[in-house]
């Protein structure tokens, strides 16, 4: 064969086109071309097979083929020549796969190698055509080494978003439990707020309650005491002992100013003690008619010349379980002004009744009535109607009978005309829960 660097094939006439055109393909094929006969012995190799195992032609024409093989191959290609002949069994012949071939240099590179099996006359030839693999082969480790590489980063990455996303998470799981904090804690530092709020109002108001009873108390004590005082002098002077009847008279006197002191100082420490939350209801069970006549019976000393006390009530026993305690303080308050506001030889009425439930207590008087302007303000604590401003009292009853009512579910309204008279009802559930 020629060189492989001269590309020219000289024309020889003992040489037919065919060969001469077949020589020039083998010549200056790119792949290597490498004929062998059955025991492994090479007979021609193309320049392009030369250079890439690095041999020149001479040294491995007349070789065994294996000399161009590294180990395993090598030892094995003999039985597998032997095994093809004797079989028929191919595993490269007509197939065609990735091996590894030896340079002359020892250096192992990888091929694509393709055997086709002719026969010239009688003698069988393999033909293995190689194509060097070694810049494919790099080229794909290459990219499988930046495939690899490229992975890693994607990794490296990915573990770097998801510590960062870890983070966030995080910072947003202290964040909220911050915010939840802070907001916690507004609420505390509100309902703080509130109630201080509350007990300054409360303060303010227990103050306020105070320095008016002071107001109201210097001039309502005044007219008891002097009348006390007065009372007291005059009785030193009745000596004789046919002057029992005067001393008597003053006696009732200071007895009656005493207790109206008491009246207002009792009324004075329930609106303190309601005004403070201190009071609570304490219910029992009693009858409603038993429990009126004790309460008439005591007011009865309260009636003015000729003024009539009467009373009506439902044969049929009331059974209550309600605060005694503060239902007399209604009945009481309510008998006592219906008493105050009503001049002499006036009757007044009280009448209970049972509807369903609820029990109804009416005080009906004759009295002077409330003026129409004044009546929105009529349970208003320290309020009094213009017509009542010479008539001894606190303004402070009615504001503790609606908050008693109250407190037990019960509810108390008015009917008055100036002049004529008032009727107040008081409707409480027979049963307080
Ligand atoms: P007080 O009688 O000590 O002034 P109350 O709170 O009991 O205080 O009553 C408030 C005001 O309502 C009274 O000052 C009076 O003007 C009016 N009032 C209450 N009851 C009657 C009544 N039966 N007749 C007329 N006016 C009344």
């Amino acid at each position: 064969m020629s060189k492989a660097t001269d590309k020219r094939i000289e024309k020889d006439s003992n040489e037919s086109e065919f060969v001469l055109r077949l020589k020039a393909i083998v010549e200056t094929a790119i792949d290597g071309i490498i004929t062998i006969d059955e025991n492994g012995i090479v007979g021609t190799m193309n320049p392009a097979a030369a250079q890439m195992f690095g041999y020149s032609e001479d040294e491995v024409i007349g070789q065994n083929i294996k000399m161009l093989m590294p180990p395993p191959y090598r030892g094995e290609h003999d039985g597998y020549m032997h095994r093809y002949k004797e079989t028929g069994h191919a595993k490269i012949i007509g197939i065609g796969r990735e091996v590894s071939g030896r340079k002359k240099n020892g250096n192992v590179f990888p091929l694509r190698l393709a055997v086709s099996e002719s026969w010239i006359g009688d003698t069988r030839i393999f033909t293995g055509i190689i194509h060097d693999l070694t810049e494919v082969k790099a080229a794909e480790e290459e990219i499988f080494r930046l495939n690899q590489e490229l992975e890693q980063k994607v990794a490296e990455r990915t573990e770097k978003l998801a510590e960062v996303v870890n983070q966030l998470l995080k910072t947003n799981q202290q964040l909220q439990s911050e915010i939840q904090e802070r907001k916690a804690a507004e609420q505390a530092l509100l309902q703080a707020q509130d109630e201080l709020k509350k007990s300054l109002e409360k303060e303010r108001d227990l103050n306020e309650l105070k320095s008016r009873f002071v107001s109201m108390a210097s001039h309502e004590f005044r007219t008891p005491l002097s009348t006390i005082l007065s009372s007291v002098a005059l009785i030193s002077r009745y000596q004789e002992k046919d002057q029992q009847p005067q001393r008597d008279k003053h006696i009732e006197r200071i007895k009656s100013s005493v207790q109206n002191l008491t009246g207002i100082l009792n009324d004075f420490l329930s609106l303190s003690k309601l005004e403070e939350g201190k009071v609570l209801c304490q219910p029992e069970t009693f009858v409603m008619q038993d429990f009126c006549g004790e309460v008439l019976d005591e007011v009865k000393s309260l009636l003015k010349n000729g003024q009539q006390l009467s009373h009506h009530s439902p044969a049929e026993a009331m059974e209550v379980f309600l605060d005694k305690r503060h239902l007399k303080n209604i009945l009481f308050n309510l008998l006592s002004n219906a008493i105050k506001y009503s001049e002499e030889d006036k009757i007044i009425e009280c009448t209970l009744e049972s509807s369903g439930d609820a029990v109804l207590i009416r005080v009906k008087d004759e009295g002077i009535g409330i003026p129409k302007e004044d009546q929105p303000y009529l349970f208003t604590r320290f309020f009094r109607a213009h017509n009542a401003i010479n008539i001894q009292g606190t303004g402070l009853g009615l504001n503790i009978v609606k908050r008693y009512v109250e407190m037990m579910q019960g509810k108390i309204s008015y009917q008055s005309s100036l002049g004529k008279g008032s009727i107040f009802l008081v409707q409480l559930p027979s049963r307080m829960e």
